[in-house]
């Protein structure tokens, strides 16, 4: 499938997941050039590490659907290698020979607390969402050995949204499963656990969070049950907009009756108690909503007591030195665009852009903006007319003895001279080698990890 455009671009894509593999696949098939450097060793990014693992349905359907994109000749796939780290954005872009550099690499980096200082407790009274659910989907592995956390009775959970009620999920499951096992002698897999709920568990074993002196798990969210973004609006109407605040509420009570956790809306986390150098509680800003904007009361306060607390208040794109950054996010040349600032070869899509969304948003999002990369750069003559004034300076060093022969074949046909290819290519291809890469399908093969399903059949 190597045709005129392979022969005038080669792509990189930073991330292998959803956006990363739609982009890649679009690219590929129109005959683009592209490789994929992925930092883990599977490409399924929040699918594998994020999606809490009793979606089982869901995560093998992306990730089969990953696997078809990206098992294809014109994508080379390079895992294990962090861009940033690994290798400088700065080297990536001007000195690979790549025309043009995609990132998709999500938004792995929670959201600091607001609260001084909180930071010197992470993983000792304190869990961001990341690593939570990191440890969560993997803990089942025999060769695990990342952080070991436990949830503690009594867990205060700050946050909003769909991955904050599967965090009060998993956390209440674990809570209740092991105290069944240790009090009751009653084993139930996390399976059975999230399909009946815990109301229904507890009904069917004729006991209760109090039967087993639990306390069960608190969510703060810092507005009502009716503004959590658990349903998108169909449209702008005022009346679509209700009926999704209604459905929201209806969603939260049905997993606070399901799941037995407690909820408290109106609460925004300022402070934190210490004793003997542990967290022991967070203190709250009471909230009031008016018109839709949240306010807080002046003086009104709460003070929750916690052994624990989870933090689930959102994810933000982890910063890569040598890319610019408006505050928290990557700074785009329009606020609704794919196009870096400050360069005309840099784009952007997914999760990376706007540190939230699902799996269709972020598909979706990868697949419109990847035609409007190839439609108004890639197939325009601009932005290879740029990359050539820019390679004599940048790839000289690479290729510096067959500079001229080089520069003749450019001048001539207007197309990537063979030797940037091989270099992009041998480069790519000893990063592959160092840690045994054969071809994707093995690879996958090899590298996907035992799943729990199996474990529990076996
Ligand atoms: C708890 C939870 C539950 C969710 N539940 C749902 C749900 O039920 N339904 C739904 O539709 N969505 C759900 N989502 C959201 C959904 O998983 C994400 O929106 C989607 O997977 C994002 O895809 P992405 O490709 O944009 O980003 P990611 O999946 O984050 O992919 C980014 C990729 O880039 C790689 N990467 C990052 N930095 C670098 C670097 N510097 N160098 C190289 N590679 C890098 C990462 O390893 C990763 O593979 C959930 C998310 C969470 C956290």
């Amino acid at each position: 499938m190597i045709d005129s455009h392979s022969k005038k671009h080669y792509i990189a894509i930073i991330g292998g997941s959803i956006s990363g593999s739609e982009a890649a696949f679009i690219l590929a098939e129109k005959g683009y050039r592209v490789v994929v450097f992925e930092m883990n060793e599977l490409p399924y990014g929040k699918i594998e590490d994020g999606l809490p693992n009793w979606h089982i349905n869901l995560r093998n359907k992306q990730e089969k659907n990953i696997d078809l994109k990206l098992d294809h000749p014109n994508i080379r796939y390079v895992p294990n290698v962090r861009i940033g780290e690994d290798i400088v954005f700065d080297d990536l872009v001007k000195n690979w020979g790549f025309t043009v550099v995609i990132l998709a690499n999500g938004a792995w980096k929670d959201r600091t607390l607001p609260i001084s200082d909180i930071s010197k407790f992470e993983n000792f009274g304190l869990i961001y969402q990341n690593s939570l659910l990191h440890w969560y989907n993997h803990k089942h592995e025999p060769n695990y050995n990342g952080i070991k956390y436990e949830i503690k009775d009594g867990t205060v959970v700050i946050g909003g949204g769909l991955a904050s009620l599967d965090v009060m999920k998993l956390g209440m499951i674990e809570l209740v499963q092991k105290a069944l096992l240790n009090q009751m002698k009653i084993d139930i897999d996390l399976f059975t656990f999230e399909k009946k709920g815990i109301l229904k568990i507890l009904n069917e074993n004729k006991t209760s969070l109090s039967d087993l002196k639990l306390e069960g798990m608190t969510l703060v969210y810092r507005r009502t049950a009716y503004d959590m973004p658990l349903k998108s609006p169909r449209n702008d109407t005022e009346e679509s907009i209700q009926k999704a605040k209604e459905v929201s509420n209806k969603l939260l009570n049905k997993y606070v009756d399901n799941f037995l956790f407690k909820f408290i809306p109106l609460g925004s986390p300022i402070d934190r108690i210490e004793k003997n150098g542990k967290l022991d509680a967070i203190v709250f800003q009471k909230n009031k909503m008016e018109k839709n904007k949240i306010f807080s009361i002046e003086g009104d306060t709460f003070t929750l007591k916690t052994p624990l607390l989870i933090s689930s208040i959102g994810s933000l794109p982890d910063r890569i030195s040598g890319l610019p950054y408006d505050g928290t996010t990557l700074k785009m040349r329009r606020n609704d665009g794919y196009v870096v600032f400050g360069f005309s070869n840099v784009f952007a899509i997914g999760n990376a852009v706007t540190g939230r969304g699902n799996i269709q948003e972020s598909k979706s999002h990868g697949n419109l903006m990847t035609n409007k990369i190839i439609d108004d750069h890639l197939e325009q003559e601009d932005l290879f007319e740029e990359w050539l004034v820019n390679y004599n300076e940048n790839l000289k060093n690479l290729v510096q003895e067959q500079i001229e022969e080089i520069n003749k074949e450019i001048e001539s046909k207007k197309i990537m001279p063979d030797k940037v290819i091989e270099n992009i290519l041998n480069k790519t291809k000893s990063l592959q080698e160092k840690i045994g890469y054969t071809t994707y399908s093995e690879w996958i093969k090899l590298k996907t990890p035992i799943r729990l399903e199996d474990m529990i059949k076996n």
